[in-house]
């Protein structure tokens, strides 16, 4: 099949390279040329705006930073909605705010296009093995039309609910990953402080209760003081500062998840926005005076 690809960054290269290897054609679309050039030496087709994309293909995937970046890729200017046929389908999966999902598929429903939400989890090592969780939200009929091309980049797709579900189920994602990453920093800092190897500690622990994925994931890169992307702590700023206005809107108490947005607004004002959120461990380091490696 034929499918439009836009934003190519750390996540949308390696899912275009799984397309591709499971026999589809791919048109690709970035505002960073470099980017393009990337995959169109994988074998995809490069188109010079999201318009072009949208008038070249009758299902367009979107992986994009924000909100603000999905509604002008698909109602702005030589956006997708300029291009789109009716009866095009639309998979946004970008992590947005759930609110901004509902805006633009009612947009793009004005003009005869269909849109699910399709955020992931996994990062980038998950989007190369093409094995991520994929969480979507949107019309169930949909969903059941593009489950296979889903699961050429995913391990698992879920449909959660309406429009904006999968967003939701994403928040919620954030919400664990950066609490978790907090509490494996303050943890590993604790025995580091007291005289205990990190890197015993993380042998001890992985297996039992702590364990977690964000721990096999993390402790090995904050042992190696590697803190390259992977996810960056700019894009963590934006899925909690999501989680928090959805949870302010429906009444949801957000304690733990404000504290650790203020780690985050912390990095990101040293400098460290385009480092990965293992980085957390950093805001430990400073305030500890010590560092935690091997
Ligand atoms: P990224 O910043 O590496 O890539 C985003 C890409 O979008 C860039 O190449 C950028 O040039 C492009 N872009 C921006 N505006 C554009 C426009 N108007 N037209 C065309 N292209 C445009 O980000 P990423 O890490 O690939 O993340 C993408 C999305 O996936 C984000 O919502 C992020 O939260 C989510 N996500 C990322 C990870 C991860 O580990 N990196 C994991 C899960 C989900």
């Amino acid at each position: 099949m034929k499918i439009g690809f836009i934003g190519l960054g750390i996540m949308g290269k390696p899912m275009v390279a799984n397309l591709l290897k499971a026999g589809h054609e791919v048109v690709a679309y970035d505002v960073i040329p470099a980017n393009v050039q990337a995959v169109v030496e994988k074998g995809a087709v490069a188109a010079s705006s999201s318009k072009e994309v949208a008038e070249q293909c009758s299902l367009i995937i979107t992986m994009l930073p924000n909100s603000p970046h999905v509604k002008s890729v698909v109602m702005g200017k030589d956006g997708v909605l300029e291009g789109a046929k009716e009866g095009t389908i639309l998979v946004d999966m970008s992590s947005i705010a759930p609110l901004a999902s509902q805006e633009i598929c009612k947009a793009c429903a004005e003009k005869g296009v269909k849109m699910i939400d399709a955020p992931v989890s996994g990062g980038e090592p998950k989007a190369i093995d093409g094995t991520m969780s994929i969480m979507v939200g949107g019309d169930k009929a949909v969903f059941d039309e593009v489950y296979d091309i889903l699961m050429t980049m995913g391990g698992s797709a879920v449909h959660c609910g309406d429009i904006g579900a999968g967003n939701t189920t994403k928040l919620a994602n954030q919400v664990i990953v950066a609490l978790n990453i907090a509490a494996v920093s303050e943890a590993f800092m604790l025995s580091t402080k007291a005289g205990v190897d990190p890197q015993k500690v993380f042998d001890a622990i992985k297996g039992g209760l702590a364990g977690s994925t964000v721990m096999n994931a993390k402790v090995p890169m904050i042992l190696d003081g590697n803190f390259k992307p992977g996810f960056k702590i700019d894009l963590h700023i934006k899925d909690l500062q999501n989680a928090l206005d959805t949870g302010h809107g429906v009444g949801s108490p957000m304690l733990l998840t404000a504290q650790v947005m203020e780690i985050l607004q912390n990095l990101h004002l040293k400098d460290m926005g385009q480092c990965d959120h293992s980085a957390i461990a950093r805001y430990y380091e400073e305030l500890a005076g010590c560092e935690i490696r091997k």
